[in-house]
């Protein structure tokens, strides 16, 4: 059996205060559920610690969404995998599509953060997905399949989780038609050499439509932006 995991990535979102309120009231509306899934929460470095005190024994695990692929150095303003293992990080996000756009990371740069994840121990959750422009195109499974040769050269695919987020889906409401975000992450399951990995989908999942998601044979769980900022639509999404 592949391990579901329902991840929320916060984005640039929540200070201390807010962190903390969320977690009290996400953590009353769990109490009484066993969850079907292994719950993350990937938030700004700046909450890193405050959470793992907070989270210190319970079921929900911690996760950052960058990471350097350096140990340490002259890299200003960058977290290396050691300073997220200090902190408790279990899980890291490595090429989501606004850290390609915004910050310029290619598949070369994506394929050592997720080797320095690994180094450190640190599970790397590894995005993938096509822009509208690439899908209109018929390049869909070109795209992907690029990104995932490039970016698991010398990875270690015992320790890590691929999350297919198409970037059109990202923030729109316009899920993936969960048929074909199933067949995508077939595709994504014939490139990788160990066929137990956790394969999530990630773009405007909410709690009307991740039951029907997680219904999909090939999905084993999401990764969820907006909703995931609001306990009481988070905890709806983790007790689907
Ligand atoms: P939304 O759920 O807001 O579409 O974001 C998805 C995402 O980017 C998760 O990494």
């Amino acid at each position: 059996m592949r391990k579901k995991i329902i991840a929320g990535n916060w984005k640039m979102h929540k200070t201390q205060a807010e962190a903390l309120e969320f977690l009290s009231v996400l953590k009353l509306n769990l109490a009484n559920t066993t969850e079907k899934a292994d719950i993350v929460l990937c938030v700004p470095f700046t909450l890193l610690s405050l959470l793992s005190k907070s989270l210190h024994g319970g079921n929900i695990h911690l996760g950052a969404q960058n990471i350097h692929w350096a140990n340490e150095g002259a890299f200003t303003g960058e977290i290396s995998g050691s300073m997220l293992v200090d902190l408790n990080a279990n899980y890291v996000i490595v090429g989501h599509s606004e850290r390609r756009q915004y910050f310029g990371e290619t598949d070369k740069i994506v394929n050592e953060k997720v080797i320095a994840a690994q180094y450190h121990k640190i599970k790397p959750i590894l995005c993938v997905g096509e822009t509208k422009k690439q899908r209109d195109a018929g390049e869909v499974e070109k795209v992907i399949v690029k990104q995932l040769e490039q970016s698991l050269v010398n990875v270690d695919q015992g320790n890590l989780v691929i999350a297919y987020e198409p970037i059109w889906a990202i923030g729109t409401g316009e899920t993936c038609n969960v048929l074909e975000a199933n067949r995508i992450i077939g595709i994504i399951r014939e490139q990788v050499t160990n066929k137990g990995i956790t394969i999530q989908y990630g773009g405007s999942v909410t709690p009307k439509n991740i039951s029907e998601i997680m219904t999909q044979p090939n999905i084993d769980g999401v990764l969820v932006g907006g909703a995931s900022l609001n306990p009481l639509s988070f905890s709806e999404i983790i007790n689907y």
